[in-house]
């Protein structure tokens, strides 16, 4: 019998079950919609996870991977790749950082910059600073390394001894991070939003009570912005917004709008102890990932598109201000910055994501009871304005189903 492989409900998916996926299909995109198999239109505020910057089947990014498609895909990092060579040149140009090692995934973008800290200090002479202080709610990836920095309990259980060096301390607290320090220590890691924790953002306060304690300690400060990053606040990076810079970033997600890839950037000292051999990929960085790349910076640097970002972000979180004043008992918070917007549900959040799937709108859940909110970066108005229509329709079908009254109905 044809078609067995497909996960319907009679046949058993040949998927190893660690996701639990949504009984939808998609076999087409375009900007911000996505299309299913059944030839349903979904708007999605949800972008693969932040990974859509540009939306789906963006024409620069289709362009230039059909062309770098029919000229070279992979010859290894064993030889020199130009277009690598220009990405990385365009990142330090618009960054602090003076150099680039690229990646697959944010994972592997986080455990070169955690490698990183640590040669770092061994080649200061100082081996035995290993630690790094990291945060509650934090998620930094899967890899044994990343899940020890990102410390949930719930990822961690039954995967035996956690990786040994990182000290977690609660959320923004800056009293808990000074006791954290200790002689071992080489670098504070943090998200400036955090995003899977629940779209919270760090005061620009905190980010440079931390700079001040990196600098007294002779730490290294490591910015996450594998999700809060490439033009998602309205900056190139989140951090841009508060005038403190870390040592060390990790980027991935929107860098390669859908193609998989990442990076981790350094200043020159930072990078110090990376010496030749001292680190490896076998596909990070390949042509087809840099043409890539290069063709969502295209995007990003042309003049006008972060001012766009920023232009819609304020619209957004206007309008979602206004949707919380009218349901009031589906949503008790609207946090977040540029187009990184958390609904703070006053049910479970889950709920509320059900509740926008019917009315054909995707978004991501997140810890915290939240609902991430993450269009792709080309949204104009109206499609922001469908947006809200579908978050009012999705809270007033609850407020039915629950027997709730929204405030704002005899206003
Ligand atoms: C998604 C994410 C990661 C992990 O990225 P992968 O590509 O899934 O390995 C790390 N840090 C943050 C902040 C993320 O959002």
């Amino acid at each position: 019998m044809a078609g067995t492989n497909s996960a319907s409900s009679s046949s058993p998916s040949a998927l190893l079950p660690t996701f639990a996926r949504l009984d939808i299909g998609f076999e087409r995109g375009e900007g911000a919609w996505l299309f299913d198999t059944k030839g349903d239109r979904y708007l999605d505020f949800g972008s693969g996870i932040a990974v859509n910057a540009l939306g789906h089947a963006h024409p620069h990014l289709v362009a230039a991977l059909k062309a770098q498609a029919e000229k070279l895909w992979h010859t290894s990092n064993l030889y020199q790749i130009p277009d690598g060579e220009r990405l990385a040149q365009r990142l330090v140009e618009h960054s602090f950082a003076d150099t680039v090692f690229f990646t697959n995934s944010g994972a592997e973008a986080l455990e070169c910059a955690i490698k990183m800290a640590r040669k770092y200090h061994a080649a200061s002479g100082h081996p035995e600073k290993f630690r790094i202080v990291t945060f509650e709610g934090a998620f930094h990836g899967r890899t044994l390394a990343t899940l020890a920095a990102g410390g949930q309990q719930k990822y961690l259980e039954g995967f035996g001894p956690k990786v040994d060096g990182f000290d977690q301390v609660p959320f923004a607290d800056h009293e808990a991070i000074e006791k954290a320090i200790t002689p071992e220590t080489a670098a504070i890691l943090i998200e400036p939003i955090q995003g899977e924790g629940g779209v919270r953002v760090v005061p620009t306060q905190c980010l440079r009570g931390l700079r001040a304690l990196c600098d007294q300690h002779g730490l290294l400060l490591i910015f996450d912005e594998v999700q809060c990053g490439m033009g998602r606040t309205g900056h190139l990076f989140a951090h841009q917004r508060s005038g403190v810079t870390p040592d060390i970033m990790a980027l991935a997600k929107g860098i390669g709008g859908g193609f998989p890839m990442g990076a981790c950037l350094a200043t020159r000292e930072a990078g110090k102890g990376m010496t030749a051999g001292s680190h490896g990929t076998t596909f990070g960085g390949n042509p087809l990932a840099m043409a890539v790349g290069n063709a969502v910076m295209d995007v990003m640097l042309a003049p006008g598109f972060l001012d766009h970002v920023s232009a819609m972000a304020l619209l957004f979180k206007q309008k979602l201000a206004a949707l919380k004043d009218r349901h009031p008992r589906v949503i008790a918070e609207i946090r977040g910055e540029g187009l990184l917007m958390g609904i703070k549900t006053a049910i479970p959040n889950t709920e509320l994501t059900a509740a926008l799937l019917k009315g054909k709108m995707l978004a991501v859940g997140a810890g915290d009871n939240v609902v991430r909110l993450l269009p792709p970066l080309i949204i104009d108005e109206s499609l922001i304005d469908e947006a809200i229509r579908r978050l009012d329709a999705a809270a007033m079908r609850l407020e039915h189903e629950r027997g709730l009254s929204g405030a704002g109905s005899t206003a």
